[in-house]
């Protein structure tokens, strides 16, 4: 299983400022938020590099990844104003650590975005 800086954060061996876990999805605050939330929620119990490594088996982890920014999000108080998941497959995206993860960004009008 290929390692990141994200099983660190996981096995507790660098700190983070963990926000959210359940049995499978581990929430943590970006270390350079690009919006006044900035959220990361990452599998807990597997390490798939990237969204177009994910198996069929695993499709219910993508959905917990959801499920868990939408129930922070509520709980926070940010769903009526809304906010942003964005998942980002390899270098054209922009991704720079292969574990997948969810990005949560919320708490301003966020804009539109493209290329
Ligand atoms: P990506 O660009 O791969 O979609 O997103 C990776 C995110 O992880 C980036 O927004 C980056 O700021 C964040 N990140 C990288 N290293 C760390 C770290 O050690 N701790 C935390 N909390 N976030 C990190």
């Amino acid at each position: 299983m290929t390692d990141t800086i994200f099983g660190k954060i996981i096995r507790r061996e660098i700190p983070a400022n963990i926000v959210y876990e359940d049995e499978d999805v581990l929430g943590f605050k970006d270390i350079a938020p690009q919006a006044p939330v900035h959220v990361l929620f990452i599998p807990k119990n597997e390490v798939i590099p990237t969204l177009d490594d994910l198996q069929p088996s695993q499709a219910h982890l993508i959905g917990k990844l959801a499920l868990a920014a939408a129930e922070y999000a509520r709980e926070q108080g940010l769903a009526q104003n809304g906010y942003r998941i964005v998942m980002n497959c390899r270098e054209d995206a922009g991704q720079t650590v292969f574990h997948i993860h969810l990005h949560l960004l919320a708490g301003a009008p966020l804009g539109h975005f493209g290329a």
